[in-house]
């Protein structure tokens, strides 16, 4: 990566991000610096800006990333800006602050910032992965496209593919159990920048944000994620296990795999299209 840099500080706009509907309705300023790791030598050879990221211009469309569709966190509008940024393909890595002086906070104090720092994924190593979704409690179809949209927006994670919602009768420990709400399941399959665990850590996060409550073990779920498989990897220790030890044999992971990948396989267990004919065959 280059050492070389821009920085550019203290873009102030006026935006209504926030979880308070009086910052919906009024608004308030926030304060935007980025530093761009960037290289300056095409630049500084040729002395035209054109070998380099024209920071006028790049100005200009953080305020119209920054006042754009209201979101509720600065954690979000960070992480908008560092994707805009990281869409020019010479910049290497973003750092971005978005401050916001004015936050409803209850207390005098004096500012209140986040900041991200993000790699292009173009100069990481990129990993295909995996991910089955399921849920049978409250309204499971509606939980998974939130959780899906989620997937799509999570840093280092790009969506290749997801697969449509199946339904199917809720697993127990015993078997099937026809009495339990229904279960909706939808697999994804996408390129990862993120280490296996990094990646299982943003997936539990996001089962928590959307209320999963871990009862029992095969217990009803709001949000079930899991690793299905991460490349051809094969972690076994506690807390990980790629692929998913169970993913073999359940046929609500490998027909929606199924269905957007033609030609999976599951590492270590052969081709899903096989797995699936011999699940179909035994019931
Ligand atoms: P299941 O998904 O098989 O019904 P749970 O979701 O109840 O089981 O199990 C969750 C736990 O399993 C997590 O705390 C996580 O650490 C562990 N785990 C191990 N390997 C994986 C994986 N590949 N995907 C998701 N969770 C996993
Ligand atoms: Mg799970």
């Amino acid at each position: 990566m280059s050492g070389d840099r821009i920085l550019l500080s203290g873009i102030r706009v006026r935006g209504f991000h926030g979880v308070h509907p009086e910052e919906r309705e009024q608004g308030q300023d926030f304060v935007v610096d980025v530093e761009l790791v960037v290289p300056l030598d095409v630049a500084a050879a040729t002395d035209d800006v054109l070998g380099t990221v024209h920071y006028g211009e790049l100005a200009r469309a953080i305020v119209a990333e920054v006042q754009r569709d209201p979101v509720g966190l600065i954690e979000t509008v960070a992480d908008r800006v560092a994707r805009l940024v990281l869409a020019d393909p010479r910049v290497e890595r973003a750092i971005v602050t978005i401050h916001k002086p004015q936050a409803p906070i209850g207390v005098p104090f004096g500012d209140v910032a986040v900041r991200v720092d993000r790699t292009a994924a173009r100069l990481l190593p990129q990993e295909r992965v995996v991910i089955a979704l399921g849920g049978n409690l409250g309204e499971p179809a509606r939980t998974l496209e939130a959780a899906v949209a989620a997937l799509r927006r999570l840093p280092g994670l790009t969506v290749v593919a997801a697969s449509a919602p199946i339904e199917t009768v809720a697993l127990t420990s015993t078997g099937p159990d026809p009495a339990k709400p229904r279960y909706v399941n939808r697999v994804v399959v996408g390129t990862t920048t993120r280490e296996p665990d990094a990646l299982l850590t943003a997936l539990l996060g996001i089962e928590r944000v959307f209320g999963r409550q871990r009862l029992e073990h095969w217990g009803d779920r709001t949000l079930d994620l899991d690793l299905i498989a991460y490349g051809d990897l094969r972690i076994d220790r506690p807390g990980l296990t790629v692929p998913h030890p169970r993913a073999h044999e359940r046929d609500f992971v490998l027909a929606p795999w199924l269905e957007i990948e033609p030609d999976a396989v599951l590492p270590g267990y052969g081709p899903v299209r096989d797995l699936l004919f011999a699940i179909e065959g035994r019931s």
